[in-house]
């Protein structure tokens, strides 16, 4: 019998099973691809920017220092809108901590979460290994694992648990099987991501440019190279896959400017459709719906995966002073407990992003005027830029010990 078992080890569910190593509960993660997988959705060519907060979640779980060292700070963020004056500037000297995010590839962050997984005394991996079933009862929740790389050795097992996360990602097959319903928003965009480099260094600057298409973001990474996100609406989405190189290039130089200098050189592009999807609970017997499969939002703001560190957080705080005190790690008071304590991070994190990309998707003159002053204003006006700032900083929330950075013990 597990105390924890986590359906996907994406980012989600490897963060927090190395969260919960100083707990020494029987933890299980079961992930359907190997890491070095093509088909692994979780860690591909994209990149992540970890926000402050989730650097001292990563630092309490000791792992920082390896996820800094591949990663690129980012010191100033510039913000504009294409076709009105008015931008602003946040710079982390001004909000008084060491880098306003870091940018990390989702590999690099796979290859530290994997390498820091818990001791095999109290942890077993399952991977290549796909849960078909979860059957949740008062007592136990069994899980049916089909394990093995290929059809020949496929073999089928039970495994019971006293808690089961599921963090399983968007389409979360397991979420719809325990009946959980969501609500959905489809954007009609599409985030088209490559690496880019310009004819100036990044300098640690991001960028975030808002036009009639839809947001751009520019994020400095290792080696000297950007990551780029730039959104677009759907039907806009096969030209755009299908342009040279050169043209690529010269549609992104026109659409983003000059401020880098001349966009030089672009990678591989992928596509990922953009649709909002939120739980209607995060919660059913013995089971946490948690991550993308509980809440996938836009990532204008870069705030998925921080929005579900501070979900990894919040569960191992809960869970440590339940293993301090002896209660049933997954009773249903611990349930109500942690789906309370999530309520307010979801509702400000979702309202946040989707007002971006709401006023900044349309193009209405009115509300071009709008948010080409509301830029200037935010520039001028420090309590307003700041607390933009915090929330996308992901330090506006009551803090988890993880997410203050500080070790859990039990
Ligand atoms: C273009 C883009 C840019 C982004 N940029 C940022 C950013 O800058 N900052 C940020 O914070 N967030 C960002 N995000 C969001 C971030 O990528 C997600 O929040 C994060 O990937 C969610 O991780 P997850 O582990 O919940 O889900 P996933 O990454 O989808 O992982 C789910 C895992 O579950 C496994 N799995 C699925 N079904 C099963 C099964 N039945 N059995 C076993 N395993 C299973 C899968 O193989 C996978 O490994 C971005 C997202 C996009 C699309």
């Amino acid at each position: 019998m597990f105390d924890v078992l986590i359906v996907g080890g994406g980012m989600v569910g490897a963060s927090l099973a190395v969260a919960l190593k100083p707990l020494n509960l029987k933890v299980g993660l079961i992930e359907a691809f190997a890491l070095e997988s093509n088909q692994q959705p979780s860690y591909d060519d994209r990149t992540v920017a970890l926000s402050h907060g989730s650097r001292l979640i990563y630092q309490g779980m000791h792992i920082w220092s390896e996820i800094e060292r591949g990663s690129e700070a980012i010191q100033h963020i510039h913000v504009s809108d294409r076709g009105h004056f008015g931008a602003t500037r946040i710079h982390a000297a001004q909000e008084k901590v060491p880098a306003l995010g870091y940018v990390v590839e989702n590999r690099v962050l796979g290859r530290v979460l994997y390498n820091a997984l818990p001791e095999p005394q109290y942890f077993e991996l399952f991977m290549p290994a796909t849960v078909t079933e979860v059957v949740p009862s008062p007592e136990q929740v069994d899980v049916v694992i089909q394990s093995g790389a290929s059809t020949q050795t496929l073999s089928t097992q039970t495994l019971s648990t006293q808690l089961l996360v599921v963090a399983d990602g968007a389409r979360s097959p397991i979420r719809e099987q325990l009946g959980i319903t969501t609500t959905q928003h489809d954007y009609g965009q599409t985030a088209v991501i490559t690496n880019v480099s310009t004819e100036y260094l990044p300098n640690q600057i991001a960028y975030e440019r808002f036009t009639a298409q839809g947001p751009i973001a520019l994020l400095p990474i290792t080696n000297n190279r950007y990551s780029l996100v730039w959104t677009q609406p759907n039907v806009e989405v096969p030209t755009v896959m299908s342009w040279s190189d050169a043209e690529f290039l010269a549609q992104l130089q026109d659409a983003f400017g000059y401020r880098q200098g001349r966009f030089t050189k672009v990678g591989k592009r992928a596509a990922y459709p953009l649709v909002l999807v939120k739980t209607t609970t995060e919660t059913a017997e013995r089971t946490i719906i948690m991550g993308n499969a509980s809440h996938a939002i836009h990532p204008v703001a870069g705030q998925g995966l921080n929005l579900s560190l501070r979900d990894v957080a919040v569960l191992t705080d809960l869970l440590a002073d339940a293993v301090a005190t002896g209660e049933d790690i997954g009773s249903s008071t611990l349930l109500a407990h942690y789906s309370a304590a999530r309520q307010q991070d979801y509702r400000q994190t979702i309202t946040y992003t989707d007002s971006l990309v709401r006023l900044f998707s349309n193009d209405h003159g009115l509300l071009g005027h709008l948010r080409a002053g509301g830029l200037s204003l935010m520039d001028r006006v420090p309590p307003l830029r700041r607390w933009v700032t915090q929330q996308s900083m992901g330090i506006n929330q009551r803090k988890a010990r993880l997410a203050r950075g500080a070790e859990l013990r039990v």
